[in-house]
């Protein structure tokens, strides 16, 4: 089973679609979303998607038959050891606690996996040791 993140966009003909509902029914993969937001433009969606290789790979082929954008999201951000100072605001601002501080060394690692592509922790880094690495 992998886990793999998924930055959908829809259109305002097709924002109205059970797509959710129907990639866990019809296609057996498990969704949970991390971000939604609807405007008059359509809709964005991120979620992360678990299932067999093949599950997804099927559930990716429905969505873009649906004329939904996917674009996967392997890496959002990336933190530059070399400027980072461990002062440890990225900890504090994270909402998913894609950032950790160790309690012994007092150094802050990035978990990628956790990251839901919020943007928040690039403008609260003082050194601007955290750079986008896509947009979505
Ligand atoms: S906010 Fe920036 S400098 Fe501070 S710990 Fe996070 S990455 Fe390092
Ligand atoms: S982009 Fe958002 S979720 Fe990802 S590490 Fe930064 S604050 Fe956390």
């Amino acid at each position: 089973m992998a886990v793999r993140k998924y930055h959908l966009t829809f259109t305002p003909e097709n924002v109205s679609e059970p797509v959710t509902y129907r990639l866990v029914k019809e296609f057996d993969v498990m969704i949970n979303i991390l971000r939604a937001e609807v405007d008059e433009a359509g809709g964005r969606l991120m979620i992360a998607m678990e299932g067999s290789g093949i599950q997804i790979e099927r559930a990716i082929r429905y969505l873009e038959a649906s004329h939904v954008q996917v674009q996967e999201l392997k890496e959002f951000i990336r933190k530059d050891d070399s400027r980072c100072t461990n002062c440890g605001a990225c900890v504090s601002i994270c909402p998913v606690k894609a950032f950790v501080m160790d309690g012994r060394t007092f150094k802050v690692a990035f978990l990628n996996e956790k990251c839901i592509a919020c943007g928040m922790c690039v403008d609260a880094c003082p050194p601007g040791a955290i750079r986008l690495r896509a947009q979505v």
